[in-house]
């Protein structure tokens, strides 16, 4: 496959301008991922700072309840800062470090990614300027006061819908003016290339553990690793060390909001088509005239209006398979994951959850699933409770 391409996806979209930011991050990361001393330094920081590995939970209540795969739960929701987000970061910032950089940008929707590079940035001693939209800013006001308190400045983004993909754009734009002493810390598997590759490759380790702790209490692998899907870092995350392993399953679960047969939905593979955006090509949610189309979904951290590259090629190849969960049936596995087994889940990985409850039944007990729980659901508990008709205070 030629450089940053996934089949027809991927790419470097971008202007003249921000080429020489991307070559130099290129070239930076080529280096640091092969050497051992930046290797051992970020293995450090994920087991002391993060708390990995993160554990692979047997969940028997969950199991016994639906009567037939064996279900494990990868328990992200551990890490530090609550999510896998953590894990992006600690590699990103460290490599900015490294290239001689001390100021980090970064965009975010709901909140969790800038808290996350606010967190690395303090910790490693960079300045940080996080760009939000400003409808999401006042959605999240606790994460804007997370992000100060940790140090960084954050910048309202009001141009286009005031939200995640404006966010993006100014991030990239501030990017373009300020090179020499900036790193932009993408939060997915996006963007122009090398982005969606050091991405993945951070959040790799996911899989890379399931498949060491499953080899280790099962003997084998799993038939099917489920997670949900945003931009895919997750997801690419639990699922790329089984890549070349055919008989394992993957299943992205992506949102459905109020369903992928209305206009508020945030489900690309089911709705998309390709296009170009963001640095990259790929599946987009568009309307009528090939404009990015608003997107809904009641999980704030998987209404992105696209998916990152590797994934719109794992579609087209058929080795990984997409799902559209309803908000419905993610709050339901919200609630029931929540009683069976004192586990709250981000409403983001609850989308998979939801998945899994609907696909273990169907298979067999001598089956195994994993299913990826992105973060943990503190966060999520309000607009839960809100959307069941219950008004709680924050
Ligand atoms: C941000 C977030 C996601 C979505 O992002 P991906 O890049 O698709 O993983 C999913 N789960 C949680 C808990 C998140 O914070």
């Amino acid at each position: 496959m030629s450089k940053g391409r996934f089949g027809v996806h991927g790419g470097q979209y971008i202007p003249e301008t921000l080429m020489n930011a991307v070559i130099e991050l290129e070239q930076a990361y080529n280096k640091y991922k092969n050497d051992n001393a930046f290797e051992e330094e970020l293995t450090e920081l994920f087991n002391e700072y993060a708390g990995r590995p993160s554990r692979l939970y047997y969940a028997k209540h969950l199991t016994q309840k639906l009567g037939g795969a064996k279900i494990y739960l990868k328990r992200e929701d551990l890490n530090h800062t609550g999510a896998h987000k953590i894990n992006n970061v600690l590699g990103q910032v460290l490599l900015a470090k490294k290239m001689g950089k001390t100021r980090v940008i970064a965009e975010t929707g709901a909140g969790q990614h800038g808290v996350a590079t606010a967190t690395a940035a303090a910790l490693m001693g960079m300045e940080c300027e996080v760009f939000m939209g400003e409808e999401d800013t006042k959605r999240q006001s606790l994460n804007v006061y997370k992000m100060r308190l940790l140090g960084a400045k954050v910048h309202p983004v009001a141009t286009g819908t005031a939200t995640l993909k404006d966010a993006v754009s100014e991030t990239m734009r501030e990017w373009t003016n300020r090179m020499e002493d900036t790193h932009y810390v993408l939060g997915s598997v996006m963007g122009p290339h090398p982005f969606p590759m050091i991405v993945r490759d951070f959040q790799a380790v996911i899989s890379k553990e399931i498949k060491q702790q499953l080899l280790q209490k099962e003997g084998r692998l799993p038939d099917a690793v489920l997670a949900c899907v945003g931009g895919g870092s997750n997801a690419i995350g639990a699922f790329y060390h089984f890549i070349e392993d055919s008989t394992v399953r993957l299943i992205g679960c992506e949102a459905a909001g109020r369903g992928i047969d209305t206009a508020e939905t945030a489900a690309t593979i089911a709705t998309g088509r390709l296009g170009i955006f963001h640095g990259m090509k790929s599946y987009f949610c568009q309307d009528a005239y090939g404009q990015i189309a608003p997107v809904y979904s009641i999980s704030a951290g998987l209404d992105y209006p696209g998916i990152g590259p590797e994934h719109a090629w794992l579609y087209d190849i058929g080795r990984a398979e997409y799902v559209a969960v309803t908000d419905e049936e993610a709050v339901e596995a919200f609630e029931f994951l929540s009683k069976t087994e004192g586990i709250i889940p981000a409403i983001e990985s609850a989308h998979a959850v939801a998945h899994g409850i609907k696909m273990a039944p169907e298979m067999g007990k001598d089956k195994i699933m994993v299913i990826n729980l992105s973060g943990r659901g503190d966060k999520d508990c309000v607009s839960v409770a809100k959307y069941r008709g219950e008004d709680i205070h924050e």
